[in-house]
């Protein structure tokens, strides 16, 4: 089952699927946000970026076990994508971080959708086995790009991140949002408004 699991890994490298979640893979979700940028740099659309990452994780590896914490990771990601629209992009990022990219959605609705994942989250009990049922809860990072903050991959998941990382901060199992800075621009966009200001 060792050959099994490596052949099936490598299948799914080459696709756009995570093994144990079957949720988009890092790479369709990169994929996927290119094209949300330049879709919604078309359209003028706002949309969102939320950054999920489980508090403590480590502890429930740590207290219960590698499967364990496995069968905690795949619920967690149904708990998450049951919580979206189709039209989203729901992905497993990272260990036990996941991203969801929400197109055609302003900061308000971004936030609210943040807000109603991470409390059904924090309500699920997962059963690992007949008499053992665990909880977690999440942190979450939203970034939501307006007409003049960066319309570039890697920024927008920086600012997500630097969200998320305030939430860790500020005592776990909540969601932040704050505006982005403005040297979150990029340079060809610092470059047209100091040329606008000229
Ligand atoms: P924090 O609240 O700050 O996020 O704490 P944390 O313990 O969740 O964060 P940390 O990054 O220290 O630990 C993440 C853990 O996730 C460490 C690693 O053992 C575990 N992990 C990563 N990938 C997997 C996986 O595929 N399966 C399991 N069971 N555990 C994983
Ligand atoms: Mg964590
Ligand atoms: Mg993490």
């Amino acid at each position: 089952t060792v050959a099994l699991q490596r052949v099936v890994d490598g299948l799914c490298a080459v696709s756009s699927q995570d093994g144990l979640t079957g949720l988009a893979n890092r790479r369709s979700f990169w994929n996927a946000l290119e094209r949300e940028i330049e879709r919604s740099a078309r359209t003028g659309d706002a949309f969102g970026l939320l950054l999920i990452d489980i508090d403590h994780f480590k502890q429930v590896n740590d207290a219960h076990g590698h499967l364990t914490g496995d069968v905690v990771l795949r619920a967690v990601a149904k708990v998450i994508e049951s919580n979206f629209r189709p039209m989203d992009t729901v992905a497993r990022i990272g260990g036990e971080e996941f991203a969801v990219i929400l197109p055609n959605s302003p900061l308000i609705y971004s936030r609210q959708v943040a807000e109603r994942v991470l409390a059904r989250i924090a309500r699920e009990r997962i059963m690992v086995s007949p008499d053992l049922q665990l909880s977690v809860t999440v942190s979450i990072g939203v970034a939501c790009p307006n007409a003049w903050t960066a319309r570039e991959a890697e920024v927008l998941v920086e600012a997500a991140d630097h969200n998320l990382y305030q939430a860790k901060r500020q005592g776990r199992n909540r969601v932040c949002w704050e505006p982005q800075p403005s040297t979150a621009l990029t340079s060809t966009e610092r470059a047209l408004l100091l040329g606008l200001a000229d």
